[in-house]
């Protein structure tokens, strides 16, 4: 199956599963997605979304974030993996975006990525959901997912972000970005999954890559399988050579 053939399957796969998925950390403007998202470095979408109505109450802009001091802003986040420097981050960069910005965030990826703290998936993510300016987030399970099922090599993230691209319409980068990282979560984790039976490796996978997973153990239910394949194949070739030998059966 050619690759853009693929691609227009798993985009019908994931819209009919996720028709609308929703944008899994709240906000309420593009401030509080951008600093909501920069918060979610090495930190679970649920433990941002517990942590940011508290920053919000206190400063949900720009301005009134950049009076806080990195205290203030590290006692509401605290519970966030890497506090310290995620507090001093979203103070500075609300003073940039005060003194030159005017106030609000840039819809540009250059400005977005020029922020402390603000790498190039923050940007993407702010640019798609905030302003609709088209941008292919790549986290880590969108990632692991366009390797997998051969939509691209999987050397960089870099590399992955312009083969999804290339291969998925423009209009359903927003929505799909959304969809591959619940897929992700929720059936294609980083080990244990099975490829005959995935909605979408069962038959977007290659018989080739089905049988090297198998035999470097995959680490789920298909690991299980192998065990019990590799036992049935030794009883047969045992049951194979006692054939060829009859007199292998006989006992001393
Ligand atoms: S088999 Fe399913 S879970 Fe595993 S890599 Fe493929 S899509 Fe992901």
């Amino acid at each position: 199956m050619k690759r853009a053939e693929k691609a227009a399957r798993i985009l019908e796969m994931l819209d009919g599963r996720y028709p609308k998925p929703p944008i899994p950390l709240s906000h309420t403007d593009p401030f509080t997605l951008l600093v909501a998202v920069a918060l979610s470095a090495q930190t679970t979408d649920e433990r941002v979304n517990l942590v940011t109505p508290g920053l919000f109450g206190k400063a949900d802009t720009p301005a009134a974030m950049a009076k806080l001091s990195v205290d203030e802003i590290l006692a509401e986040i605290r519970s966030c993996g890497l506090a310290p420097g995620k507090a001093k981050n979203i103070k500075a960069l609300s003073e940039i975006l005060v003194r030159e910005h005017g106030g609000i965030v840039p819809a540009d990826m250059d400005a977005l990525e020029a922020l402390p703290g603000v790498g190039h998936k923050t940007a993407s993510v702010v640019l798609i959901q905030a302003f609709g300016t088209p941008a292919f987030p790549v986290d880590t399970h969108i990632h692991r997912l366009a390797a997998r099922w051969g939509l691209s090599d999987g050397k960089s993230v870099e590399k992955t972000e312009r083969d999804l691209k290339a291969v998925f319409p423009r209009e359903a980068w927003a929505r799909l970005h959304l969809a591959m990282i619940y897929f992700g979560r929720e059936v294609c984790p980083a080990r244990a999954h099975d490829l005959e039976t995935c909605p979408i490796c069962g038959w977007a996978s290659s018989k080739k890559r089905i049988v090297e997973e198998r035999r470097a153990g995959g680490g789920g239910p298909r690991s299980r399988e192998t065990v019990a394949h590799k036992s049935t194949r030794k009883r047969v070739a045992k049951k194979a050579a006692r054939r060829k030998n009859p007199a292998s059966r006989r006992k001393p």
